[in-house]
């Protein structure tokens, strides 16, 4: 065991898997839990040395998501670092260990009247978690995604090398912009440990107008209101099969502001709205997230949401997400095998490229995921390939789970 002792020579705390740690039903030899940057760069340095194929888990929420990654020898936790590092309250920025749950740095954020603005369509995230998959929720309307609000981050490559977005130039990842690089890696190029983001005042208000459209009213109603000068921070759709689709438009800002806001867009959107103080089913993904689901995740123009809607949901998938950025979630019927997926993708990709989208297959039950194409096709896959080749060149992060088999 020179892993096991190589790491415990480092202090870390190592020890043998077992089937609570499993990937994908594959129990990883050991798990090694660093409490720090330093740590891992030590735990990542072993690993190389003895050619360890390494994965790397927050709260594992999403270790499914992507395609299934061959065998780990060794699963890095990260929940260990969960230290709030830095708030600059006045300059809007947060720094903190990438194993802090997202929903611990908000509620430290409330206390002054800020927060990170980023959903958490799937419980229990961890900030690295949140980066390496690049989730998004109905708030990516008015304030972007992880994409755009990650301003730092220190990772350890491969090798076991530290390397800072903005700070200390590393040679082999010299001239890429590693936020951008690492946000949707899923955990394949490097293990983030530190993330430096922008923040948004918390609003003092907010409220949904809503509405239940057929499908013909659809997108009359969704062009209307992706051109009105209301500015939501939101503009959901619910759309489960064989029923209307329901509409929502959230409004945030002023105690003073919303309630004129809202009755705006009541007037916009018809007698018929409601308007509530808030709503529970936007902020979730349509599908389960414990193995037994299918979900995917279609983009497309903000012209397509309408037929993509329609196309998915005349399959029998429950679709969910934001029209207002052409961003969709859709939840086969639990237990859909690989034959049923298979042909909902023949469908549906035809359908979201002619609407300038794709679909993904985010999370499924691993018989699905090794019957079909997750990614589909991705017209990068070789520059993906080369920044693989770089970062990770004896492909010991995650191998597989990524386009193209990276
Ligand atoms: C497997 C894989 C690997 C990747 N690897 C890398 C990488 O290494 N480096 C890298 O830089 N990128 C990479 N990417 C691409 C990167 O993940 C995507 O560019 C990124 O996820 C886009 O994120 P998003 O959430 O903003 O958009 P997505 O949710 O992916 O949505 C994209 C599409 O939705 C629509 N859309 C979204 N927002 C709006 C809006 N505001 N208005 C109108 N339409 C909108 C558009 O059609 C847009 O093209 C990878 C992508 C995949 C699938």
């Amino acid at each position: 065991m020179a892993l096991l002792d190589d790491l415990r020579s480092h202090d870390i705390d190592v020890r043998a898997g077992t089937p609570g740690d499993a990937v994908d039903g594959r129990v990883p030899r050991l798990v090694a839990r660093p409490g720090s940057t330093e740590q891992v760069s030590a735990t990542m340095r072993a690993a190389h040395a003895v050619g360890a194929v390494t994965m790397v888990r927050g709260n594992g929420s999403k270790l499914r998501w992507g395609a299934p990654a061959t065998e780990a020898d060794l699963l890095v936790d990260v929940r260990g670092m969960r230290t709030l590092l830095e708030h600059q309250p006045g300059d809007l920025i947060v720094r903190a260990e990438a194993g802090m749950p997202l929903a611990d740095l908000q509620e430290q954020l409330r206390a002054s009247g800020q927060r990170l603005g980023v959903d958490e369509p799937v419980a229990g995230t961890t900030l690295g978690g949140l980066i390496a998959s690049n989730a998004s929720g109905p708030r990516r309307l008015h304030t972007g995604t992880v994409r755009d609000l990650l301003i730092g981050v220190t990772v350890v490559l491969a090798d076991g090398t530290v390397a800072h977005s903005g700070g200390k130039v590393v040679k082999n990842v010299a001239g890429y912009d590693l936020c951008k690089l690492m946000t949707g890696s899923f955990g394949t190029l490097a293990v983030v440990t530190e993330a430096t983001f922008r923040l948004h005042p918390a609003p003092d208000a907010s409220g949904w107008a809503t509405v239940r459209v057929d499908r013909d009213g659809l997108e009359p109603l969704l062009e209307r209101l992706c051109r009105t000068q209301l500015a939501p921070a939101a503009l959901e759709i619910d759309a489960p099969p064989g029923d209307s689709v329901t509409v929502a438009l959230l409004v945030e800002g002023t105690t003073a502001g919303v309630p004129g806001r809202l009755a705006a867009a009541r007037a916009e959107i018809g007698d018929d709205a409601e308007l509530v103080d808030d709503l529970d089913w936007p902020w979730l993904y349509p599908f389960g997230t414990d193995g037994d689901h299918t979900g995917l995740k279609i983009t497309c123009t903000l012209g397509g949401v309408a037929t993509l809607t329609a196309g998915a949901t005349d399959l029998g998938l429950h679709v969910r997400g934001s029209a207002g950025t052409g961003v969709l979630y859709a939840a086969l019927p639990p237990g859909a095998d690989a034959v049923e997926v298979a042909a909902a993708l023949d469908t549906l990709r035809p359908l979201a490229a002619d609407h300038g989208g794709a679909v993904v297959v985010l999370d499924a039950p691993r018989a699905v995921r090794d019957a079909v194409d997750v990614w589909g096709p991705v017209p990068a896959t070789p520059i993906m390939r080369r920044l693989k080749d770089q970062f990770d060149p004896a492909a010991l992060l995650a191998p597989g789970r990524f386009v193209g088999g990276i």
